[in-house]
């Protein structure tokens, strides 16, 4: 176990750079592990460019090593040192989309980063983070930052920093709490393909609709969560798992049959002693009569439900729910990325009434 820091951002603070990120940030630079907050879930960051500070990385969240990391940056013109020449349609969405949840996979350039972190592609994705307190803390390490999510492999990201304890606590330096973050799910991944082509290869913070509209005439493929097993692009797409610790059930169709099914199945599951839990939206959580009924919000606002669903998840494993079921919702805007993350938390078992 290793003593942690926890540096505490003060809301109040005009200037985001106290004493505590000045801290923070060295602690980067001297090859050390850092949780952070950004716009989208709390990111565990370390030195790219340090095989012994990304190796660690690997080490305290037990992430298989075939998995590669997302690097953060602060400004655009870091990158020209770490990736060589990309199209126009990259620079194209980077106006569009950055500083935010918008992570491009670009030809990485010989030796600018430890070979870790791009698990041997000759890629790597990279973001700008659309954060205070994660823009502060990356201008002044001045170094590319490789941060997936800050839990252990295979669990829910975190949406808090309470979460980065849970799973970190005694494994890494030092965790930067400035509370909840935003998005609530990960940054979308895309690669591209020629001027024209973009490739989803995980939905998130920046819509599907969103790359549309910004790029009129690209042609958009996407993983499909009906899929999950064909050709993944992304080593990554066959770990990620979101999971909470009971089995959880993903039941998709018409409101109605979905509420009877549920109701029916975790009725069951009580009669055998089993502690239930169900994931429902605000307008049908009343209905359900479960151990722990959690409310992701309105079906209306699935803004709402991505922040919440990491945080439910957690909840769920504190109470020991051993049988879960969740409702699905559409798949336009942000919904893609939400199911997505459910389908993988479901481990695929997914059921449609
Ligand atoms: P996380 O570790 O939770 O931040 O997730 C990072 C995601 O980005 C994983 O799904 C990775 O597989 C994906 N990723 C990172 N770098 C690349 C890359 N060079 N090519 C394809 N996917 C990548
Ligand atoms: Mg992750």
């Amino acid at each position: 176990m290793t003593t942690m820091k926890v540096w505490r951002v003060k809301q109040a603070n005009e200037e985001p750079l106290g004493p505590e990120l000045r801290e923070a940030a060295a602690a980067l630079r001297d090859g050390g592990l850092i949780a952070f907050p950004t716009e989208t879930v709390y990111g565990l960051g370390a030195d790219a460019r340090s095989t012994a500070a990304v190796e660690r990385i690997f080490n305290a969240k037990g992430r298989p090593s075939d998995n590669p990391l997302i690097v953060h940056i602060a400004h655009r013109k870091q990158l020209d040192e770490l990736v060589l020449p990309y199209p126009k349609l990259a620079s194209r969405l980077m106006d569009c989309f950055w500083p935010g949840p918008l992570t491009i996979v670009l030809p990485v350039r010989d030796e600018a980063l430890s070979p870790l972190v791009t698990a041997g592609l000759p890629t790597v994705g990279i973001r700008i983070p659309d954060h205070r307190t994660a823009l502060a803390l990356l201008e002044q390490a001045g170094c590319p930052i490789a941060a997936p999510s800050a839990n252990r492999s295979g669990r829910p990201s975190p949406t808090l920093a309470e979460h980065v304890l849970e799973d970190l606590e005694g494994r890494i330096d030092g965790l930067v709490d400035d509370g909840p973050t935003g998005v609530g799910l990960e940054s979308t991944v895309i690669e591209l393909d020629g001027e024209h082509g973009i490739r989803i290869l995980r939905p998130g913070g920046i819509t599907r609709e969103a790359l549309q509209q910004a790029v009129p005439e690209a042609r958009i493929d996407s993983a499909s969560i009906e899929e999950p097993e064909t050709a993944p692009r992304s080593p990554g797409m066959k770990y990620t798992h979101y999971a909470p610790q009971g089995e959880l059930v993903l039941v998709q169709g018409d409101p109605e049959a979905v509420t009877a099914y549920i109701h029916e199945q975790a009725k069951a599951a009580s009669r055998d002693g089993e502690v239930t839990g169900v994931l429902a939206f605000e307008e049908r959580v009343a209905q359900y009569s479960a151990d722990h009924v959690l409310s992701l919000g309105s079906e209306a606002e699935l803004d709402d439900a991505a922040h919440r669903l990491y945080a439910a998840l957690r909840e769920l494993d504190g109470v020991g729910a051993e049988r879960i079921w969740a409702e699905s919702s559409g798949e336009q805007g942000i919904g893609a990325a939400l199911m997505n993350r459910l389908a993988k938390a479901a481990g695929n078992r997914i059921v449609r009434v």
